[in-house]
């Protein structure tokens, strides 16, 4: 027998290799652990910083089922598992989280819309579309537009349309063709989106982060706000036990992401669930006592929960996205550059190649005043992306963030 520390610990095992692993294989090495990934590619982000790496594909199973082997916990950092290999683990006795019945609801939106409609909570009017007059025929109840989305399958806005009348609504009938499931919904009026995050253990515990705001554009997250500014703290704390809710009657073990749409009359309304470490909790690394990959990994693990206390009055989160023009500069250059502006920025890059519009890397900033943090997340995440500053700053027109860090 293998007497040594690293034999004593527990393995968890992450479905799926980007950075959402890399970053719960960070929080791995603080436990002493190291997180075993299954990967579809040499590399993807986890796969590059992880000694235990499996490859292959969740579809596999006999791929799955050899990585599955030797797990504490298996858990995931993406939904695109079939149902079908996730019970051939539970059957063989692997402990899943969170549970394929669970996961169910953040891998079907339709699944899920009716789950919680059942529950009773908010949400947009909604219903299957199985042939292409259904979707007039929701529109002539609801009125033009409508969102169409794919059931399974979507991400970042792709498998979400929003169709303004009849005649966008050929789409559908090519969609069917394809065999894709859809659904439609109400095109909610809001003022914002919101998150909720929550995490949940095997044994019951359960534990909320503050509510953010999730800054969208062009159907992508480029911005979480941590509290979420002006967010009144009734309506705040309803969103949380909501989350609590929604994680103990689904059976969620693990990291729960609820997200949420703050209608323009102020009612909160759930978008869709992810169980797993989530964008909009990214903050969490730096801006919260225990961050969401630790955390997740405690929950899986069923170990006691962490505190969520948040370590400053405001957190700002801004994705680096690949930008539309090469940069020209490396992305080593930039951080180089972006340390010499902002020595207080947290940067975390995924280790990904730059194309257009993907998320290749974060910036954190902490501090007292929420829109002095945001502009400064801004032009860090600006300027890693492009490396170019939007508010035309070079090293020669002053340097007052570095005499601030000296004094
Ligand atoms: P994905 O699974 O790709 O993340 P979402 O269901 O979260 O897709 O939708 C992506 C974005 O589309 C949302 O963040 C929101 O901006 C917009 N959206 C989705 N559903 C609606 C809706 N019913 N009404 C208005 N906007 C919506």
């Amino acid at each position: 027998m293998d007497a040594s520390p690293a034999a004593r610990q527990p393995i968890v095992g992450m479905v799926g290799a980007g950075q959402l692993a890399r970053m719960t294989h960070q929080a791995a090495i603080a436990l002493g652990q190291s997180l075993r990934v299954l990967a579809a590619d040499p590399a993807d982000p986890a796969a590059l910083v992880c000694p235990d790496v499996h490859p292959g594909t969740p579809s596999d199973l006999p791929a799955l089922r050899a990585f599955a082997r030797g797990c504490s916990a298996v858990t995931f950092d993406h939904e695109q598992v079939p149902q079908e290999n996730l019970r051939a683990l539970v059957d063989a006795g692997v402990r899943v989280h969170p549970g394929p019945d669970a996961l169910l609801h953040a891998q079907d939106k339709l699944v899920m819309r009716r789950r919680l409609a059942g529950l009773g909570l908010a949400g947009p009017a909604f219903t299957e579309v199985r042939e292409p007059g259904d979707v007039a025929g929701f529109a002539a109840e609801h009125g033009w537009p409508v969102v169409l989305k794919a059931a399974r399958g979507g991400y970042d806005g792709r498998g979400v349309w929003l169709l303004r009348n009849a005649d966008e609504a050929q789409l559908v009938t090519e969609l069917l063709a394809a065999g894709t499931p859809l659904l439609v919904e109400e095109a909610v009026s809001m003022r914002r989106e919101l998150a909720a995050l929550v995490a949940r253990s095997p044994f019951g515990q359960a534990a909320a982060w503050p509510v953010v705001e999730t800054v969208q554009e062009d159907g992508q997250c480029v911005q979480v706000l941590a509290p979420a500014p002006g967010l009144d703290p009734d309506v705040a704390a309803g969103a949380q036990e909501m989350a609590l809710r929604i994680a103990a009657e689904l059976g969620v073990t693990g990291l729960l992401a609820v997200e949420l749409f703050e209608r323009t009359d102020g009612v909160l309304v759930v978008n869709e669930l992810a169980m797993r470490p989530h964008n909009s909790g990214h903050w969490t690394i730096e801006g919260s006592r225990t961050s969401q990959f630790e955390q997740h990994l405690r929950a899986v693990l069923d170990y006691p929960l962490g505190a969520t206390a948040p370590t400053a009055h405001a957190v700002v989160m801004a994705n680096v996205l690949g930008a539309a023009r090469s940069p020209v500069m490396s992305m080593d250059e930039r951080v180089h550059h972006l340390f010499a502006r902002f020595p207080d920025v947290k940067v975390h890059l995924y280790g990904k190649a730059e194309r257009p519009a993907r998320k290749v890397g974060h910036v954190t900033v902490l501090g007292d005043d929420m829109a002095a943090v945001r502009a400064r997340a801004a032009l860090a995440a600006a300027w890693l992306s492009t490396a170019e500053w939007p508010d035309g700053w070079s090293p020669h027109s002053g340097s007052r963030e570095q005499e601030v860090q000296r004094a």
